[in-house]
């Protein structure tokens, strides 16, 4: 029986859940929370970048095929107008597909949770990062407050303390973790988004368009059925004097669209068939993704943020998990360095070999390691720290030892000591 994680990754995004099903599978115990429940909304154009698709494949488990059938819109190129409408229309080329894909990220997020519960992660939904656990100067765990199952009107839920040996922030934009650990530094231009799905945006030819003024810029990318996701991306100033004026940028959303040479008159407000989003302020990076003093690090949006223009934020996501996982499995696992892909892994102390949970092909509920709380969601909709409390009564961190945090090093001393990592649960304080 074990109860151990060797790596918690605090946000199920693109970032989060990459990491987790690449740490699982390797054969890590992994515990990925998100204070969402999936399928979960974003604001996001919802573009995939060519390069995205090679990821998608190599990170195998039906990935790719699940996308490819849920993608109704492929994107052949994007188009980019200048504030004087002159425009640029540039075609994708190489690579096995002609065309990128572009999904709402309800369904894509969705896909690869999922995976990442297949993988073996354990998946808590629903359940807030608060704070991290420090050991010595290193992060050594965190705290999580559950949302309350039986949805009581405060909104409150429990407090859990869950230990691992390697804490990874893959908590987007506003991480919790980056700042816990002081390393949220930050730069202007700030800027704020506005993101809808618009149904029957006349002029929508099967390529992305981005369309600058000085107001700032919007992006339109069909995502199928004849729905296009329409992001305004403006200056926080612009918002925050609009407000002084009595304007609302979510509330005039078609008027400001209107503004846009290449935009006006391709719109009927009626058509909206999902509210406005809003999201920001962003230009926010970390300076350096590792914890200071070790246990920790970033990926994806908590380490860096990609402006909405440059469409590589879920690329750059993904690509930072596969970069980071084949770090990870290299300092998890005594010497040699085991990359990943390879075949068995005896050697990870928290093994799925060891907690006897099979492979992918089991279904989500299958892979809540041995002895986990049982409670907790085993795939992508189950959590539930009330149950949680019911397995586990009196359950504490304090039972098991705690974890020995461990430096992020790419070079591995002749066996890393095994520590072992709890998950406990406390009641709210009154
Ligand atoms: C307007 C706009 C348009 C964009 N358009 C595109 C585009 O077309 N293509 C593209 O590639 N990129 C785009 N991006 C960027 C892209 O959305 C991000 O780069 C990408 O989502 C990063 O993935 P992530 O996993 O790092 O973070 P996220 O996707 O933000 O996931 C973070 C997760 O952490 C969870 N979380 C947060 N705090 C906590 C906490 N305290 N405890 C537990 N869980 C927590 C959240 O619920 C969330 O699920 C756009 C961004 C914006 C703002």
């Amino acid at each position: 029986m074990t109860d151990r994680w060797d790596v918690v990754v605090v946000g199920a995004g693109p970032a989060g859940a990459t990491t987790a099903l690449l740490l699982a599978r390797a054969g890590a115990s992994v515990l990925l929370m998100d204070r969402a429940r999936f399928p979960r909304d974003k604001a996001c154009s919802e573009y995939l970048s060519p390069a995205t698709t090679e990821i998608l494949e190599r990170l195998g488990g039906g990935i790719l095929d699940a996308v490819e059938s849920a993608a109704h819109a492929k994107l052949y190129g994007m188009k980019v107008v200048a504030p004087c409408g002159a425009a640029m229309c540039g075609r994708f080329r190489g690579g096995p597909r002609p065309y990128s894909f572009a999904l709402p990220r309800t369904t894509f997020d969705t896909i690869l949770v999922a995976a990442a519960a297949r993988a073996g992660a354990h998946v808590y939904e629903a359940t807030t990062v608060e704070d991290l656990v420090w050991e010595n100067g290193a992060v050594a765990g965190v705290t999580a407050r559950s949302c309350n199952p039986k949805g009581l009107p405060d909104g409150r839920g429990q407090r859990v303390t869950c230990n691992a040996r390697i804490v990874v922030g893959a908590d987007g934009l506003r991480s919790v973790v980056a700042r816990r650990l002081g390393l949220i530094r930050s730069s202007p231009p700030r800027r704020v988004a506005f993101t809808a799905h618009v149904a029957d945006v006349a002029g929508m030819d099967g390529v992305g368009e981005l369309h600058v003024s000085k107001r700032g810029y919007v992006g339109l990318g069909p995502v199928g059925d004849g729905v296009t996701t329409v992001a305004l991306v403006v200056p926080l100033a612009a918002v925050r004097r609009s407000r002084g004026e009595g304007r609302d940028f979510r509330r005039d959303f078609f008027a400001e669209l209107e503004r846009f040479p290449g935009l006006a008159g391709r719109f009927d407000p009626r058509r909206l068939v999902r509210d406005v989003l809003a999201t920001g302020p962003f230009a926010q990076w970390s300076r350096t993704a590792v914890a200071p003093g070790g246990g920790a690090v970033l990926v994806g949006d908590a380490a860096d943020f990609f402006d909405p223009f440059t469409g590589q934020g879920i690329y750059a996501a993904l690509r930072g998990a596969e970069l980071l996982a084949e770090c990870l499995i290299s300092v998890l696992t005594p010497c040699p360095p085991l990359r990943s892909g390879e075949g068995e892994r005896g050697e990870f102390p928290l093994s799925r070999r060891e907690r006897g949970v099979g492979g992918e092909d089991l279904a989500p509920r299958a892979h809540r390691p041995r002895g986990a709380p049982p409670g907790g969601a085993a795939g992508p909709r189950g959590s539930s720290g009330e149950r949680d409390r019911e397995h586990r009564p009196g359950a504490s961190g304090a039972q098991g030892q705690r974890p020995r945090p461990i430096p992020l090093v790419t070079t591995c001393p002749a066996s890393i000591p095994l520590s072992s990592a709890s998950c406990s649960v406390a009641s709210r304080p009154a």
